[in-house]
């Protein structure tokens, strides 16, 4: 049996960051990817030569951003494109009112105004809830205190509702009360014109990278481990186990012995969730000028309710709506014909017969990968922000749970995958790394 320092399992941005930094330090480590190609849930298809990041697109924020640093250092081209994280106000946003029509600017502002002032609220109400208590929970008892009408209390409420959708790919009482306490935004938000995929590609060099193997056991001891795949067995004195929650969760993955506390218990209380993204491209562009996303509101929105225009990005007319949550469970079944329907049922209320038939779709499909199980991982009611953490307890001394979930401060990101491979890496040298050493030759 082919015998490492350190196994890693998974050759996300978290996998590659681990490896990366260990064999820098001279330690002899292998990368086990069960996929057949390297950055998992960064992932850019270039059908037809074009480029569409179908898992992560955004840096939420570049102040700060390890991500961000990476980037800049491997020469990769960002665009500024700062509605990511489903702000009301950061960049012009036509919002369409219930009956389907634009609303005036000052009505515009309006209804973001009422929104920061629900999430002023929203912070007291959150800090001092109960650890059973929902988003829904909170964000009802942060409505209760504004004195509006039922009418303008609702726009709030859908927006809420939307908001735990498109972030957390979560249905707003399903989501712990304080699932959204990490969403913040430091700077602009940038996208890749020229593809996500270059990061992991640029941390994978040089790499002993085993693709197409799939891990199915990882046993663990004083020892060291033994983790199984469909190719044959390798040992190691540590491993780095990256895959995503749904992953660990399944029957497909077996650790043994099972994980210890708090490990179990934090992973326990984390599930993956229902987020799609659908492009549409069509032969123009039909919808409002100098916007960089479109909304509406009132009942109609309750699943398409947010459109991107991703056209300066693309080269060609093109709009980015996700179904999330309830949306990406109840379609996930559907064919692409009846998603589109549904789709431009909606654009039609908004912009009538200058709706077109689109050109090409691409619909993601991350709730039927086997690699992934969903799109990233959200607390569930009951968890706590600190079960991210806690999920990367060392476990005796040998295995490492590194990923997305395992990083409290903006988990659900690159970034957070970024940093948890790095501090997978710190632990298992003993030593800090600076941080700048994933991305300096
Ligand atoms: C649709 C979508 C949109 C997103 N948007 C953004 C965004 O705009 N900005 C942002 O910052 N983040 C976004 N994210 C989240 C971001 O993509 C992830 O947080 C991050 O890429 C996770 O990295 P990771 O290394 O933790 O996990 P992964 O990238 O999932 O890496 C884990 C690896 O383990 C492999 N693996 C799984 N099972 C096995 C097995 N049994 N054996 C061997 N290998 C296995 C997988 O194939 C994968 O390569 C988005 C994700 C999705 C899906």
């Amino acid at each position: 049996m082919e015998h490492f320092d350190t196994i890693v399992v998974g050759a996300g941005v978290a996998g590659l960051t681990a490896a990366r930094l260990l064999a820098r330090d001279g330690r002899r480590v292998a990368v086990l990817e069960a996929r057949d190609r390297v950055g998992g849930r960064v992932w850019t298809d270039r059908t037809d030569g074009l480029v569409t990041d179908l898992g992560a697109s955004w840096i939420h924020g570049v102040t700060d951003s390890p991500v961000a640093a990476a980037a800049a250092a491997f020469g990769m081209r960002t665009a500024e494109f700062t509605v990511g994280g489903y702000q009301p106000d950061s960049r012009p946003i036509a919002y369409h009112g219930p009956d389907g029509e634009r609303l005036p600017d000052a009505d515009a502002h309006r209804f973001a105004a009422d929104i920061h002032d629900v999430d002023a609220t929203l912070l007291d109400v959150v800090a001092a809830s109960a650890p059973d208590a929902s988003y829904r929970d909170v964000t009802e008892a942060a409505l209760a205190r504004q004195a509006w009408d039922a009418e303008r209390v609702q726009r709030v409420r859908e927006y809420l509702e939307h908001r735990s959708e498109e972030q957390y790919g979560a249905w707003i009482e399903d989501l712990a009360a304080h699932g959204l306490d990490d969403d913040s935004i430091d700077g602009d938000e940038v996208v890749f014109p020229e593809g996500y995929d270059r990061l992991p590609q640029q941390l994978a060099e040089g790499l002993d990278l085993r693709l197409e193997h799939v891990v199915s056991h990882v046993r663990w001891s004083a020892d060291g481990v033994v983790v199984s795949t469909d190719r044959g067995s390798f040992a190691a004195d540590t491993t780095v186990v990256t895959v995503p929650v749904g992953v660990l969760k399944s029957d497909d993955l077996v650790v043994e012995p099972p994980l210890p506390e708090p490990v179990a218990g934090a992973l326990g209380r984390l599930e993956m969730n229902a987020f799609e993204k659908v492009f549409l491209r069509f032969p123009t562009r039909f919808w409002d000028d100098g916007v960089y996303a479109i909304r509406q509101q009132g009942p109609e929105s309750r699943w398409w309710h947010s459109w991107y225009d991703l056209t300066s990005l693309h080269g060609t007319p093109t709009l980015l709506t996700f179904a999330a949550g309830p949306a990406a469970r109840e379609t996930r079944d559907w064919p692409e014909g009846l998603v589109v329907e549904s789709v431009l049922a909606q654009l039609t209320r908004l912009y009538g017969d200058r709706v077109e038939q689109p050109t090409h779709v691409h619909r993601t499909d991350w709730q039927g990968d086997p690699f992934a199980r969903g799109s990233y991982a959200y607390m569930t009611v009951g968890s706590s922000t600190a079960d991210h953490d806690d999920l990367a307890t060392p476990i005796g001394g040998v295995l490492h749970l590194a990923g997305e979930a395992t990083w409290t401060d903006d988990p659900a990101t690159v970034p957070a995958a970024m940093l948890s491979g790095h501090r997978a890496a710190s632990n298992i040298l003993g030593r800090d790394i600076p941080i700048d050493e994933v991305w300096s030759n």
